[in-house]
């Protein structure tokens, strides 16, 4: 398996326009509104970048000032923002015939133990952060593995890239294999050290990283809570309630906990930087918690389809939701192909997902539950011109059915259920070019 490495193209310029069909969002859509107000969509536009900034947006073509870059008739939209994913996983994507937890002992655990070495974390980064880039997502909160080595190689593949990441040093110390366990003490001095050169760094934040509550012991998760009770800027990542057997599983190693959440809440993981994966399984309290403490949810909907491990609830959902490939559980890092299946598990549930309830949750609406939605999600002056420029459609297949389209919500949602990242066709990170 091969993917698109870095190509060097020209320095961007200080000033420069592009054309396309510019699609962003003002606010939330509304659970199944497919004539929505929140949906700003500007056919044939000019957006105006300065420095790597959005400036502006207007019909007429900019003077000769901005160097002009015309994508006329194909869709611009903000990069997008993949919520959870894990960067050491892309080898075992696509492993046949298991769930979670017989998954990760057979597959997952294996994979990350290569790890340990500089080299293959730094050569695990690149592939990954390019990977990314050429699916049109150019932010994400990430998952790096146990060893410290493998978190610095992602920071410093983002900074090279000027990419928006918020990742950490996964903490696990007991049912782990040799090789893949840290204890309080380590994992401390490797979480602080990584803090204070990386954290809030450029286009860089740290997430306090929790595999999931069974490979933390009790006195490892009351570190995890006293480091995010120590600063408030630093985000907290963790799965949870993604699949039964792992829900019981939790049940019998917390037995004083009211639930799988209650595990994290106890210590302090649940705040409004918390982004938890999953939230499959969770109980009416629960959801209230989260909303309550602003924190969100990643949904996974390839992943959660691929392990079998089942259908979200996001139309009831009172908390922010975003979207997620968790690959390597996920199937694809191209978030349009986590839209598609995101479709696919409402109508399961006896739901219909708009088209722009899923493109908001994997750019504004996950901006916002970041708390970036200054700097990211939207095609808004004063944005970071994180950008990416995607063909209506590749194939005769898809060119049918966007010639038939009646209506915009019609073409956008045609669009999200068969595109993948063969139909980028230019991304922007900060201004420059990436892809
Ligand atoms: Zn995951």
């Amino acid at each position: 398996m091969s993917f698109t490495t870095q190509k060097n193209f020209e320095p961007a310029p200080r000033r420069w326009a592009l054309r396309g069909d510019l699609l962003d969002f003002t606010a939330a859509p509304a659970w199944g509104e497919v004539a929505s107000a929140a949906v700003r969509f500007d056919r044939d536009h000019w957006l105006l970048i300065e420095d790597g900034r959005i400036v502006g947006r207007q019909a007429h073509e900019p003077d000769a000032s901005w160097v002009r870059k015309d994508h006329a008739g194909q869709l611009v939209l903000p990069g997008f923002i993949d919520t959870h994913v894990h960067c050491p996983q892309l080898e075992v994507i696509g492993s046949y015939g298991t769930e979670l937890l017989d998954w990760l002992e057979r597959y997952t655990f294996p994979s990350e133990c290569a790890f340990a070495d500089p080299a293959r974390s730094r050569a695990g980064a690149e592939v990954f952060l390019d990977a990314l880039l050429a699916s049109g997502t150019t932010a994400a909160v990430v998952f790096a593995t146990v060893h410290k080595v493998s978190a610095e190689a992602l920071f410093q593949g983002a900074m090279a890239r000027g990419m928006r990441l918020i990742t950490g040093k996964v903490l696990m110390d007991r049912h782990a294999p040799d090789g893949l366990r840290d204890d309080v003490t380590r994992a401390e001095r490797d979480c602080v050290d990584l803090i204070q050169r990386f954290h809030c760094q450029g286009r860089l934040s740290y997430a306090v990283t929790v595999r999931f509550a069974p490979t933390s012991t009790p006195e490892q998760l009351a570190m995890a809570g006293a480091l995010c009770r120590a600063d408030a800027s630093l985000y907290m990542q963790t799965h949870v309630a993604e699949n039964r057997a792992e829900v019981e599983w939790v049940a019998r190693l917390f037995p004083e906990a009211r639930s799988y959440l209650d595990v994290y809440e106890r210590v302090g993981l649940v705040h409004e930087r918390a982004v938890l994966a999953h939230g499959i399984w969770l109980d009416a309290q629960d959801k209230v918690l989260i909303a309550e403490r602003g924190a969100q949810v990643a949904h996974c909907p390839s992943s959660n389809l691929f392990l079998g491990s089942g259908l979200f609830d996001w139309s009831a959902a009172p908390f922010n939701v975003s979207l997620a490939s968790d690959v390597g559980g996920g199937t694809s890092l191209s978030l349009p192909r986590n839209m598609g299946d995101a479709y696919k598990v409402q109508a399961l549930r006896g739901q219909r997902l708009t088209a722009w309830t899923a493109l908001h949750a994997a750019t504004r609406g996950a901006a916002e539950a970041l708390q970036l939605g200054h700097e990211i999600g939207g095609l808004s002056a004063g944005q970071a011109a994180d950008l990416c420029v995607w063909d209506w459609a590749q194939g005769p297949v898809a060119a049918a059915r966007d010639a038939a389209a009646r209506e915009l919500h019609e073409r956008v949602f045609a669009w999200m259920t068969l595109a993948d990242e063969r139909n980028l066709a230019a991304c922007y990170v900060a201004g420059r070019q990436r892809v």
